[in-house]
């Protein structure tokens, strides 16, 4: 059964952030290509990346190979192995996070790995030998790698991280990142945009009077992402992303690749005879493009290949790339509704953007130098451990929100979409309201948690569903359920709900499986822009529908309670306008409907006050003065 609204006392509170600790809280940037941990250095007060048992390397290859006798490799050691054992070796883990085999079917092919459909779940898993590994878990072996790393170099047990993630990333990706962190024994005190963690680093949003807005161009490994954030207030707003997937770095080392093969006549399929020469262009392509990066030719040998190349070589070779990043970036600035000029500050993110002609490309679209001074591959780390220190309490005036890209509700009776948290509200947030049933004895209510901004949940998406059983019997009307919203600072919402006569309660958490792109949701916006009107007035409708139907079942209640203080007229009558007003109810009239709903309660107004009058009376007379 549906509900019905009887009592609005909406308002959101801001809470405050979760209690200060005072232990050391790393930041975690949880790659596709790569990985790393930071801290912010005690005494330096300086955000630091931790570098391997080594002292040599800061990333650590987001890849973990199995080997056959049982053990785990993650990092570098895992990477030699991408070629070789590509079945055992896998690679780009967080494409797979909090997906279903749906999601990712179409490109399955690019994973040198089985990714398995189980029907019982949705989720996708990865096959390995013959055990079966979620992605989940598989970032929790990188993870754990991480704290291991950290712990050695710091010397300290380390148990809570920040950790980043894509701004795109839906609740189910957040949430299967969080869980991660948690498989890998630590506690996740937030879950933070890279874009937001990258601005962050650079001291941007740090005081409260900023106001900025920033556009984040992040080309690494296998992806890019570009998002506009606007910074006001201590909160970061994501205006828009846009980007792609499957576009990043190592595009550049195929591109290389490809013209070494053509230029000793070789073809691709050459290497799939030879995996060993596959591996070492590879390589040897990559190595060349960093180096070009800082020089301007190069040379080295692959097997007795000889292979060269110069900066302008690349550039002509990578040049349509880089060029499709750009387009990525217009598109931002177009769905952000600003232009070039409108943007204060330009942030460099992601190993890629050390290439020069990418910065220059990036120069010259938004026509501002773009901030390069931290190195790319870390500042998304580094400006997690800021934030972490943040949530560490070292940093008192400073506490960062994030607000809430869509309206949040239940579904009401006519599936009317009811707004419990609005867009835009600062997170973590918290807003209630009662609601009660609508059938006398109704024992179940069904609670119907809906995104979007339309007024009819059907054009909205539904988040989840759930049930608030045995409410014990009474009339409709009567019981109270009390229905809180509750989100944490990642965006996660609890939806509980408690009947507050009998005490009878009940809660989720949603998470959805597939959650919004920054397109769907800019399109849900429209779409309640275009729509309001209409639905204004189906919301109308519905309304005053709602409203008959319960006066209608009063109206009877009433009669059949009162049968003998009334006369047998009155009763008739009663019945015949409760009558005329359920046959309008069809008709799509709203001002129909209130007009008998009006003729039926000015009928009844007069004996019903006469009624009162009398059960006054007889409460009056057994009263002691
Ligand atoms: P991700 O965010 O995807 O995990 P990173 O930000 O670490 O990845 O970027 C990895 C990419 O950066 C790889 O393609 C790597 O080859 C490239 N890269 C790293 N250093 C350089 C460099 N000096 N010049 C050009 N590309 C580089
Ligand atoms: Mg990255």
């Amino acid at each position: 059964m549906p509900l019905i609204s009887i009592d609005i006392k909406a308002g959101t509170l801001a809470q405050p952030e979760k209690s200060a600790e005072k232990d050391l809280i790393v930041g975690i940037d949880l790659g596709t290509t790569n990985s790393l941990v930071a801290y912010i250095q005690p005494e330096t007060r300086e955000a630091t990346a931790i570098k391997d048992a080594q002292g040599s390397n800061k990333l650590v290859p987001s890849v973990v190979h199995f080997t056959p006798g049982g053990g785990i490799l993650v990092g570098n050691e895992a990477k030699k192995m991408l070629v070789e054992q590509p079945q055992n070796t896998i690679y780009s883990v967080k494409r797979l996070m909090g997906k279903s085999y749906t999601d990712v079917k179409q490109y399955a092919g690019f994973f040198g790995y089985k990714i398995i459909d189980d029907d019982t779940e949705s989720l996708v898993k990865i096959k390995v030998n013959d055990r079966f590994y979620t992605p989940i878990e598989l970032s929790a072996l990188i993870l754990t790698e991480l704290k291991n790393r950290a712990e050695q170099a710091l010397q300290q047990t380390v148990s809570k991280a920040v950790i980043t993630v894509p701004a795109y990333f839906n609740d189910a990706q957040r949430q299967a990142t969080r869980d991660a962190g948690k498989l890998a024994g630590l506690d996740v005190l937030r879950i933070v945009n890279e874009p937001t963690a990258a601005s962050l680093a650079y001291g941007m949003g740090l005081n409260p009077n900023d106001e900025r807005t920033i556009a984040v161009y992040d080309l690494g490994g296998g992806t890019f992402d570009i998002s506009v954030l606007r910074i006001e207030n201590g909160i970061f707003e994501v205006l828009s992303t846009n980007g792609d997937t499957f576009l990043g770095g190592d595009d550049f080392d195929r591109a290389i690749m490809n013209h070494w093969l053509q230029e000793h006549g070789l073809t691709p399929e050459t290497l799939h005879h030879n995996k060993s020469l596959g591996q070492q262009l590879r390589l040897l392509a990559e190595e060349a493009k960093m180096a070009l990066s800082a020089t301007q030719t190069w040379q080295g040998m692959a097997g007795n290949l000889h292979c060269s190349l110069s900066r302008i070589q690349l550039e002509t070779l990578i040049a349509p790339t880089v060029e499709r990043t750009i387009t990525c970036c217009r598109q931002a600035l177009q769905d952000a509704g600003l232009t070039a000029e409108q943007i204060d500050e330009v942030v460099l993110v992601g190993g890629s953007t050390r290439v020069p002609m990418v910065k220059k490309a990036v120069e010259t679209f938004f026509n501002r130098r773009p901030h390069d001074e931290l190195n790319p591959d870390e500042v998304v780390a580094l400006g997690a451990a800021v934030q972490a220190d943040i949530l560490a309490g070292n940093n008192k005036d400073m506490l960062l929100l994030d607000v809430t890209p869509l309206s949040l509700g239940i579904e009401t009776m006519g599936g009317l979409m009811d707004v419990i948290i609005a867009r835009n509200t600062k997170i973590p947030a918290k807003a209630g309201r009662q609601y009660t049933t609508h059938v006398d004895g109704q024992s179940d209510m069904r609670i119907s948690v809906y995104q979007g901004e339309r007024d009819l949940v059907k054009d909205n998406r539904k988040l989840g569903e759930f049930s608030l059983k045995g409410i014990p019997a009474m009339p409709a009307g009567l019981p109270k359920v009390e229905i809180a919203f509750i989100i944490d600072a990642d965006g996660i919402l609890q939806v509980k709900a408690k009947e507050l006569r009998s005490g009878v309660a009940q809660s989720i958490e949603v998470t959805p499986q597939y959650g919004l792109t920054e397109e769907q949701m800019a399109t849900m916006l429209l779409d309640s822009i275009q729509n309001a009107q209409a639905d204004r007035q189906v919301r109308a409708l519905q309304e005053a529908i709602n409203e008959a139907e319960t006066m209608a079942a009063t109206a009877e209640r009433f009669v059949t309670k009162n049968t003998e203080m009334l006369t047998p007229e009155e009763i008739d009558q009663t019945l015949l306008l409760v009558q005329d007003l359920r046959s309008v109810l069809e008709s799509g009239n709203k001002d129909l409907i209130h007009q008998r709903i009006e003729t039926l309660n000015n009928f009844t107004r007069p004996f019903a006050e006469r009624i009162m009058d009398i059960a006054v009376a007889k409460a009056m007379k057994g009263a002691k003065i």
